[in-house]
C-alpha cells in the first residue's frame, strides 16, 4: 500500500504520536514498566477509573493535570468568607474565576471522594502530579513510586523492611489517601 500522506499530514501525524508518548501517564506507564511493574489500565469497575492498577499490590495510581486537579490550591474559611488560595502550579483564571473555583473545587472534592471509596474497598492510592513528571523531577518521581509500591507491599505482608531503608521512607512524598 502506498504511503498518501502529504508531508504537513505526516508532520501532524509525528506531532499527535510524539504528543502520546510524552503525556504525563505514559510516562509513569514506560518508568513502571522499566522498574518491573506489571499494571492495568483504565479500570472501568474501580471508582475514578484509576490510570493505573496494579493488583497485586493493592495499588491505584492516579497521573493528575495540576490545573483540572487543583493540586496545592487551598480552600480556606475565614470567618463567613471562603477564601481560595492558588498555587504555583495551579493558578485559577481570574477571568470568570468564580466558575473556575467551583469547577476546581468539584474535582477536588470527586477525587477524594474516589479515593475514600478505594480505601474503603481495601485499596492503596498513589496520585502522581504533572508536576512531578518533568524532566528534572522525573526519575526521581519514578523510583519514589517504585519504593512506595514496594513499602506497601511489605506493610500488606507484615514483613519489617530493613532500617538502611528509614531515611527514604521518612522523606517520600507521593501522598497515599489510604495514610489521610
Ligand atoms: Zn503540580
Amino acid at each position: 500500500m502506498s504511503d498518501k500522506l502529504t508531508p504537513q499530514q505526516r508532520h501532524k501525524n509525528m506531532a499527535a504520536i510524539r504528543s502520546k508518548d510524552t503525556k504525563p501517564e505514559m510516562i509513569v506507564r514506560r518508568g513502571l514498566w522499566s522498574r518491573g511493574f506489571r499494571y492495568r489500565l483504565n479500570h472501568k469497575r474501580l471508582p475514578g477509573h484509576p490510570d493505573l492498577v496494579l493488583r497485586k499490590y493493592r495499588v491505584c495510581i492516579f497521573v493528575n493535570g495540576c490545573f483540572w486537579h487543583g493540586h496545592g490550591v487551598q480552600f480556606r474559611v475565614h470567618g463567613s468568607a471562603s477564601v481560595v488560595v492558588d498555587s504555583q502550579c495551579c493558578r485559577i483564571p481570574h477571568t470568570n474565576r468564580a466558575f473556575w473555583v467551583a469547577k476546581i473545587r468539584r474535582n477536588k472534592e470527586r477525587d477524594k471522594e474516589e479515593q475514600r471509596m478505594l480505601a474503603s474497598m481495601g485499596w492503596h492510592c498513589i496520585t502522581v502530579w504533572e508536576c512531578e513528571l518533568k524532566p528534572s523531577k522525573r526519575e526521581e518521581t519514578l523510583d519514589s513510586i517504585a519504593f512506595t509500591l514496594n513499602h506497601i507491599w511489605l506493610q500488606d505482608h507484615h514483613v519489617k523492611s530493613s532500617s538502611g531503608h528509614q531515611q527514604e521512607e521518612e522523606s517520600h512524598t507521593i501522598p497515599m489517601a489510604a495514610e489521610e
